[in-house]
C-alpha cells in the first residue's frame, strides 16, 4: 500500500509530491498523460525545432512559494528575474513607453516609477497614486471591495476610462485572465497589494530563460525519485475508491486498483467531478459546488518572421485584441525571430479560425511594429487552451473547496482551489504545499 497517491503532474501536484517526499512520506504520483507539466508545459515545434510554451507564463517577485519550490528541486537559476519592475507599453501609433520602477522602498518604487512614466498623462498620474493611497487606507480600514467587478471598483477609485483601458486593463486581463468587467475586484484588489505594494523585490517580473517543462517538470520528478518515491507518466485515474466516508485509493483506467492512506487530487476542478463517485458529487455540499466554476480561455499565438519585429523582449499592446507580445527569441537567445502573442480572457475569440486569428494578429502586429509588415512569416503555430484558468468572477469565489475534504484521507490541491489568488502558478504550488501539510498532520 502507497502512503500517498498523488493525481496529476501540474505544478501544484508535483509540489505537494516534493513536499512530501522532503518530509520523508511515500510518494506514487500518477500522470494521465505522458508527459508532466499540465497547463504549464513546454514540447518542441516540429517545424522549426524551437522550444514552444503551452502559452507564455510570467512570474513575480511575490511568488514566494513557487521561488521556494524551484530552490528547493534546483532549477530557480533558470529564472531571469528584473532588477526591478519594468514594464514597456505600445500603442497603435508605435509610441513605445515604460513603466520603471524606482530602487526604493514601497510604496515610493511604484509612485516615483509612476511619475517619471510617459505612460500616464499627468491627470492619470494623479489617478494611479490616488488608487494606491486607498489601497493603502483600506488595508487599514479592513475594508472589502468584494462583489464588485474589477470595472466598477476602478471606477469608483475615480479611474478615467482611458487609463482603464490603457493600463489596468492589461493588468487586469493578465493577472486574472477575466475581462474587468466581470473579473472579482476583490481578487485583483489583493493581487495588486502582493504585487505591486509591497516591496521593490516582489514587484519584479521573473521570465523562464528555458522552455517551461525545464523549468520545473524534470527537476521535480528526480527530486521526488531521489527520496524513494514514484512518479508514473499514463496512468490515467479514472474513479476515486470512497467508501464509510473514507478514500482508499484510486480506479486506473487500466482497471488496476490501487490502494493507498491518503489520495492528494491535483487536477482541475472538471476533472475532478468526474472522478468522485456521484453521490459524493451531488449530495455532499462540499463537492457540489465544483462544477460551477467556469473555464476562462488564453489563446498564444506563435509567430516565426524572417527578420527582427522589435528589440524588445516583451510588450504590452495598448489598444490591441492581442494584449501582450514576447519576444521568444530574444528571451531564449536562440537567434530566431520568433514571437509570441497572448490574447487572454479570449471568450470572443475562442471559436475563431485558426486563419482568421492568425490574420488579425498580423494585422496588429503591423500597427504596433511597422517592421512587420516587411517582415516575412516563415511559419506559425496557434495555441488554443480553453481550460487555461477558472473564471474568477466574485461567485466563482465561493465555489473554491479547501484542501482538506469531508472525505476522510482525501486531498484537494490545485489553482482552483480556495488559495485566495487566481489560477496562478503561485496559487497552485501554495495548494500543493497546503495539501501535503495537511496530509502530515493528519498522519
Ligand atoms: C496559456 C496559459 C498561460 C498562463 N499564464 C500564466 C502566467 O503567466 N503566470 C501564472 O502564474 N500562471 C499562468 N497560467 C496558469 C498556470 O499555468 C496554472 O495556474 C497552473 O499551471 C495550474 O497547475 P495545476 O497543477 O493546478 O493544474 P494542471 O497544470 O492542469 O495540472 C493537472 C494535471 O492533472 C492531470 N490529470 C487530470 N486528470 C487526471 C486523471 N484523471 N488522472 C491522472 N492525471 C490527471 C493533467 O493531465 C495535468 O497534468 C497560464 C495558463 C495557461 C494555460
Amino acid at each position: 500500500m502507497d502512503e500517498v497517491l498523488i493525481i496529476g503532474g501540474g505544478f501544484s501536484g508535483l509540489a505537494a509530491g516534493v513536499a512530501l517526499a522532503e518530509a520523508g512520506r511515500g510518494v506514487r504520483l500518477l500522470e494521465q498523460k505522458s508527459h508532466l507539466g499540465g497547463r504549464a508545459r513546454s514540447f518542441l515545434d516540429p517545424t522549426t525545432g524551437s522550444v514552444v510554451d503551452n502559452g507564455q507564463h510570467i512570474i513575480m517577485g511575490c511568488y514566494h512559494a513557487t521561488i521556494q519550490f524551484l530552490s528547493t528541486i534546483g532549477t530557480l537559476d533558470r529564472l531571469r528575474f528584473q532588477k526591478h519592475l519594468n514594464v514597456h507599453f505600445i500603442d497603435r501609433k508605435g509610441r513605445l513607453t515604460v513603466l520603471q520602477c524606482a530602487a526604493l522602498p514601497s510604496p515610493w518604487h511604484l509612485l516615483l516609477g509612476v511619475l517619471r512614466s510617459g505612460s500616464f498623462t499627468f491627470k492619470e498620474k494623479l489617478e494611479v497614486l490616488r488608487l494606491g493611497g486607498s489601497l493603502r487606507r483600506q488595508r487599514a480600514m479592513g475594508h472589502s471591495s468584494e462583489r464588485l467587478s474589477v470595472r466598477e471598483w476602478l471606477t469608483n477609485l475615480g479611474q478615467c476610462e482611458r487609463l482603464q483601458h490603457n493600463f489596468w486593463d492589461l493588468l487586469c486581463i493578465a493577472a486574472l485572465n477575466e475581462d474587468p468587467t466581470v473579473a472579482n475586484a476583490a481578487l485583483f484588489e489583493r493581487v495588486l497589494r502582493l504585487a505591486l505594494f509591497t516591496s521593490p523585490e516582489d514587484s519584479r517580473l521573473a521570465i523562464p530563460g528555458v522552455g517551461l517543462s525545464e523549468l520545473y517538470v524534470d527537476a521535480a520528478a528526480a527530486y521526488i525519485r531521489s527520496k524513494g518515491g514514484r512518479v508514473e507518466c499514463g496512468q490515467g485515474v479514472v474513479g476515486l475508491l470512497v467508501s464509510e466516508g473514507q478514500c482508499r485509493g484510486v480506479r486506473l483506467s487500466s482497471g488496476e486498483q490501487i490502494e493507498a492512506e491518503s489520495v492528494l487530487s491535483a487536477v482541475p476542478s472538471f476533472q475532478l467531478a468526474a472522478l468522485l463517485p456521484g453521490d459524493l458529487l451531488r449530495q455532499e455540499p462540499f463537492f457540489a459546488p465544483v462544477v460551477f466554476l467556469r473555464p476562462a480561455p488564453i489563446i498564444s499565438i506563435n509567430l516565426w518572421f524572417d527578420r527582427a519585429i522589435t528589440d524588445l523582449a516583451f510588450v504590452g499592446l495598448r489598444g490591441g485584441t492581442v494584449q501582450w507580445l514576447f519576444n521568444k527569441g530574444k528571451i531564449f537567445g536562440s537567434g530566431e525571430h520568433y514571437v509570441s502573442l497572448v490574447l487572454s480572457g479570449a471568450h470572443r475569440h475562442i471559436a475563431r479560425g485558426k486563419e482568421e486569428l492568425l490574420d488579425m494578429a498580423l494585422l496588429e502586429l503591423g500597427d504596433f511594429f511597422p517592421e512587420a509588415r516587411k517582415a516575412g512569416l516563415l511559419h506559425s503555430l496557434l495555441i488554443k487552451e480553453r481550460f487555461a484558468t477558472f473564471s474568477p468572477t466574485w461567485e466563482a469565489e465561493g465555489l473554491r473547496p479547501a484542501a482538506r475534504t469531508p472525505v476522510r484521507g482525501l486531498y484537494l490541491a490545485g489553482d482552483w482551489t480556495a488559495t485566495g489568488l487566481p489560477a496562478t502558478i503561485e496559487g497552485a504550488v501554495q495548494s500543493g504545499y497546503t495539501a501535503a501539510r495537511a496530509v502530515l498532520q493528519d498522519h
